[in-house]
Parts: C-alpha cells; structure tokens; sequence
C-alpha cells in the first residue's frame, strides 16, 4: 500500500543553506582548507561528496594530510563495533592536532554521532570537537558551520527524526569524472536484527523519479560514464511513494537515458522480484553484476536474523537469475558467529556459498550493536570458533572467485578506464561490466574510455589482458 509522498526539505531552506555558504566564504577568519575523512559505505563516500561541495561553497579547498588542514572533518560509521572503535580512536588523535593549532577545527559526522547517547559522549569526553552532527540535518552543516565561526562556541546537533526528510539541490564535490553515485531513497524498515541502520537512517524515504532522472540526465551530459544507484534497499524504492515508479520501472526509465553503465546496490532478497530480473535481463545499460546478501544458509539463523527469506527461497531467486542473465556476476555479505550459531547452521553457509559460487563475498564476524535485538541474544559464539569459521569461509570463497575469474581468461571484457594501476604505474586499470578490476597495458589517453580487453590471466581477484579489435567508445 503507497503511503503519503516523503517530505522534502523545504526550498527555502536549502537557500538559507546556501546563503550561509556565501556567507562563510567572505568571512576573513574562515578554515581556507580541508580534509575529510570518510569510515563505512558507499552511502557514506557519497554524503562526503555533498560536505565537500558545501566546503568548496564555503571557499575551502580540500588537502589530502590531515595535518595540513585547516578543518578536519570525520565522516564516521557504527555498522560494527571495530568501525566506530576504530572512528573514535583517530578522533582521540585528532586532539593533539588541535593542541599544535587551536584555531583549526574539529567536525564529526554520520551513523555513528546519530547513535543514541553518542552526542552527549562527544560533547563530554571529546571538549575539542566543534562541530558534530548526525545523518538527519547533513543539509544544515553551512549553519552549523556559520555558528561555529561566529560564536567560537562548540556545535552539536543531532536531529533525532525516524521519518526523515529529503533535501534536494545541495552542492557535490564528485571524486571522479566518470562514475557518480546517485542516492535513490534514504533508510531502511527492515529492522534485521543484529543491523543498527534503520535507527540511525531512520524509515524508507524515496526520491522522486524525476529528480533521479534529471540528476541521471546531467551527469551523462557531464561526461560521466556509469551511475552507481543507492539506498540501504533499493528494491523497495518507491513503496513509499503516491503514484510513484517501482525500482524496475525506474531502471527502464533510466536505461533509456542511455548513460552507458548502470549499478545499484544493495538488494535485498526478499524484495528481488521477477520484474526487476527482467528488466535486468532486457536493458541495454544496466551491468550483468548483483549484490545479494544472503548473511547465513541456515533457515533458523535467517529466522533469528529476521531476514524473512529462507535458504530455498533464495536459491530460488538465484536460479531464476542465472536462468534469464547467464553472465550474472553475483556477490554476497556473510556473517559468521551469529548469537545461537551452531556448527551445523554455519556448515549450512558454507554449503550455499559453495553451491551459489560467488564471484567474491564480504565475510564478517558478528558485531553486537547496542539498541539492536540480536545485542541482547544469547548463545555469543566465542572468539576461537568464530575465527575458525571466518577462516573457513574466506579460504573457500577464495576458490570460488579463483574459478570464476579462471573462467574469463580468453574472453572479451569491456573496460571503463579509471586510471594508471596502483601496484604497476605502466598499465592503466578499471572495472569490467563484472565490476572486476581489469589491468591492461595502453595510454593515458584512454582514461575515461570504455575499451575491449581480451583476458589473459586471471589473479587472486583481478584480470589481466591486452586491448583486442573492437570499438572504444
Ligand atoms: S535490510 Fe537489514 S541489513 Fe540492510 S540496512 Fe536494512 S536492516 Fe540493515
């Protein structure tokens, strides 16, 4: 059932922002440089991109050291407890910057200042961060900002709003010419029990399709290549709009914008419908490469986890995949040490990872999250066997992508080039339609190119190959 339309931060208030931008950029006392520094998700990298357009409004430049910045700003996640551990222990860091230079300016930001309790933590235990806020008022940095300066008092705000806003129009500061990532709808209703994003993300809240397909339109006209569609479950975009498209209707309507490559994540199975598969199957842009966390193979941890999919249903939709998409890449996340885990249920993942064959999976050990429900779980599986299954998992999905990758060698990738590899400055690097990295030998002047690259050789979890006949476009 559609419910009523997300609101949308008002306009007039995006304008205050920018004018508070404008503002600070004609203050003679204001931070000339900075540094963001970004913890966790693509989500994350992207709400990074709007600070660092905001900054650049506000007339600072960006630094790549943290030590020469005139304002540092930490972009943090609390997705597990080593993330937020590892947030707050550079934070902690951060303090002796302050000491060697007072004037400079100390920001946190994201999942983890949302958390309940955590403000009033940092405004006690952290006295030389100035300004900190949370994932709900992003769009009220220039503000917050603006305060900061004038009052030289600290700045704390963190809007504790399940339903959320939608602030449109903000500045971005995109890292790359050729990939964008586009934000699609913001929370989660999900509630899976050992995740804390929907109490920091707050509900589902969808963007418009034609503020997607206009933001879609004039990247393409900006010269970038491939789009990268957000949202914590992009499947059920739109459920909560009136009268609005459905993920597969927006796809085919932003396949027809003809950006060349199309990805989004994250999917969740539940919500994988035979529609979507079809459009996947029948669209000229969208990439043949799918991100379907299954978490664990045991139908009672899946229960325990309130995934509400069991193992055949999701095989189901796997088969069904590779049925209509025979060149499907498929990745997945794993959680092992689950509370109540037994060897049993994990010996149940390890027969579905080997079943499904994964072209690569993200592997992790179970992270108690305070105010979730699986925190609170007994059965806390100790830390010997939790390292012994990780182990396990990780070396047979190794085998799994070294066969897949094996496979490709001899066969025709397209490549979107990025750039000069990192590890061998002579060749030059991107990613396949697989979202494989592929290096290859060439120019610099085909950054930003699509090339075919026949493979040659495949490594742990790269390809390598040569340029073959075909066209560059
Ligand atoms: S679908 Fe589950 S794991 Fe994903 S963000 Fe929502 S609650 Fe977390």
């Amino acid at each position: 059932m559609r419910r009523t339309q997300p609101a949308l931060v008002a306009r007039e208030e995006i304008e205050r922002q920018r004018e508070r931008m404008r503002e600070i950029a004609q203050m003679p006392g204001r931070p000339r440089t900075y540094c963001i520094v970004t913890y966790g998700c693509q989500m994350n990298e992207h709400d990074s991109e709007t600070l660092a357009g905001m900054l650049r409004e506000m007339g600072m430049e960006p630094v790549e050291r943290r030590e020469d910045a005139d304002f540092v700003l930490f972009n943090t996640c609390c997705i597990r407890d080593n993330a937020e551990r590892r947030a707050l222990g550079n934070v902690t860091w951060l303090k002796e910057l302050k000491k060697e230079r007072p004037e400079r300016m100390i920001g946190v930001c994201g999942c983890m200042v949302q958390r309940p309790g955590m403000a009033e933590r940092l405004l006690r235990q952290y006295p030389f961060v100035d300004i900190a806020l949370g994932t709900h008022n992003l769009y009220r940095f220039p503000e917050l900002m603006a305060q900061a300066l004038t009052t030289r008092r600290r700045v704390v705000e963190v809007v504790q709003d399940d339903e959320g806003h939608i602030p449109e129009d903000l500045p971005v500061c995109r890292q790359s010419p050729t990939h964008a990532y586009i934000t699609i709808m913001y929370g989660c209703n999900n509630f899976c029990s050992y995740c804390i994003v929907p109490y920091v993300r707050g509900r589902e809240r969808s963007r418009s399709a034609e503020a997607i397909l206009q933001e879609a339109r004039a990247l393409k006209a900006d010269g970038v290549r491939e789009i990268m569609l957000l949202g914590q479950n992009v499947n059920s975009y739109g459920n909560d709009l009136q009268d609005g498209m459905t993920f597969p209707q927006l796809l085919r309507a932003l396949d027809e914008t003809g950006i060349d490559r199309i990805r989004f994540m994250t999917s969740h199975p539940k919500d994988l419908s035979d529609e979507l598969i079809e459009v996947m199957a029948g669209a000229k842009h969208i990439c043949h490469a799918l991100h379907l966390p299954v978490q664990s193979g045991s139908d009672r941890v899946l229960a325990s986890m309130n995934r509400r999919y069991t193992r055949a249903q999701y095989l189901e939709r796997v088969r069904r995949l590779r049925e209509r998409i025979p060149d499907i890449a498929l990745t997945t996340d794993l959680i092992v040490a689950y509370p109540g885990e037994t060897e049993e249920d994990f010996q149940q993942t390890c027969s579905l990872v080997r079943e499904v064959g994964y072209d690569a999976a993200f592997t992790f050990i179970f992270s108690p999250r305070e105010g979730t429900r699986a925190a609170s779980m007994d059965g806390r599986i100790d830390e010997a066997t939790a390292t012994r299954r990780i182990e396990e998992l990780i070396a047979l999905q190794k085998e799994n992508t070294r066969r897949r990758l094996q496979a490709m060698v001899g066969s025709v990738h397209r490549v979107l080039v990025d750039g000069a590899s990192r590890r061998d400055a002579q060749q030059l690097a991107g990613k396949d339609e697989y979202g494989i990295t592929v290096n290859f030998p060439g120019e610099g002047s085909l950054v930003g190119k699509i090339v075919p690259v026949r493979i040659g050789s495949a490594g742990e979890s790269t390809l390598r190959g040569e340029i073959c006949e075909g066209e560059i476009l």
